[in-house]
């Protein structure tokens, strides 16, 4: 029981690095063009394991070798999230934006607002000045919360929605102002809770249903209760990859990419990389898309499910595969000896 709950904090982790990894050679690239590529792959006579690799291969722009799939800033923030429960036990804002300056690498693909935001916080600015400041002062409403937000899904997942909620807007704070911005967060903590609270009870199978019921019940914006909705009639109505793309969005606004990675979740949960897959194909925002569906998959089905290949294919260096294991490792034990957190 518990090394299962464990195996599924690593998971959460990982399975966001991998996520990234994969979607970010191929960020930017339309649904269209992914479909053409993925289509090539399609007809090649290989067994699952291979597959897998030749689509790294691909997104990666050729053949990849062991430790050379890089992850962006989703993973190097989930990072900073996860260091900094372990540290508090809690989000404390001015602590995790430390956390956020201390392991900023601009080269890790971060946004414009956020570059800024971080770039000031590293300079030593006030913790809750930069982030106001952005896109005109109403703050961002980028999906820069939401794509970090797994390992607090994952430390606060037999909390109170609104222990959830309340953690999860802290933690949006020090870059995400905007309520957009925090909502989305929201809504991937909740699916990442969600899905290990089922997976915890003995669930075979997610019910989607009640997954999808458990993070409405922590939604209050209009905006992303109707995409709730069109997330539930398209699981209804299956379309293809490039309408849901075109549907829910892929960008890098909140309201148009979280609906996409719960989507890819809910649709493809009964297999980790098949769900990590179906999100990148979505093209667009495909790193973080990924990496908040991998958040989600990897909260259901733990570390294990991930595949041997991808995993070795992944940066080992400081803050790579082997730490974020040891990272969630400590944050697992961190929550087990955190009383009163639900
Ligand atoms: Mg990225």
């Amino acid at each position: 029981m518990e090394d299962s709950l464990k195996d599924r904090f690593v998971g959460v982790l990982l399975a966001t690095m991998v996520g990234d990894a994969i979607g970010m050679p191929v960020e930017g690239w339309d649904c269209l063009r992914m479909a053409e590529q993925l289509d090539k792959l399609r007809y090649l006579p290989r067994g699952e394991q291979e597959l897998a690799t030749a689509v790294l291969g691909l997104v990666t722009g050729g053949k990849v070798e062991p430790g050379q799939a890089r992850y962006s800033d989703d993973t190097q923030m989930a990072i900073g999230i996860a260091q900094a429960l372990v540290d508090d036990g809690e989000i404390i804002p001015e602590h995790l934006a430390r956390h956020f300056a201390k392991n900023f690498q601009p080269w890790r693909g971060y946004g414009p607002g956020a570059y800024g935001v971080l770039d000031a916080l590293k300079q030593g600015r006030p913790w809750d000045e930069p982030a106001r400041q952005v896109f005109g002062g109403q703050g961002s409403y980028g999906n820069g919360a939401a794509m970090r937000v797994g390992p607090l899904g994952a430390f606060y997942w037999d909390a109170d929605v609104a222990v959830i909620r309340e953690a999860t807007r802290l933690s949006s704070l020090p870059t995400h102002t905007h309520k957009h911005g925090i909502e989305g967060a929201v809504v991937v903590a909740l699916a990442v809770a969600g899905a290990l609270r089922q997976a915890m009870a003995g669930a075979e199978e997610l019910d989607v249903a009640a997954l999808l019921g458990f993070v409405r019940s922590g939604v209050t914006d209009e905006v992303y209760l109707k995409k709730l909705d069109q997330v539930e009639d398209f699981l209804a109505a299956e379309p293809e990859p490039c309408v849901v793309a075109a549907r829910l969005g892929t960008d890098l606004a909140a309201t148009l990419s979280v609906p996409a990675a719960l989507f890819a979740f809910l649709s493809r949960w009964d297999s980790l990389p098949d769900c990590l897959l179906y999100a990148v194909s979505l093209g667009g925002d495909a790193d973080t898309i990924a990496a908040m569906a991998g958040a989600m998959a990897g909260a259901f089905h733990g570390a294990a499910a991930i595949p041997e290949n991808w995993l070795a294919a992944l940066e080992n260096g400081p803050q790579g595969r082997d730490f974020a294991v040891t990272l969630a490792g400590q944050l697992y034990a961190r929550r087990q000896g955190n009383l009163g957190v639900g």
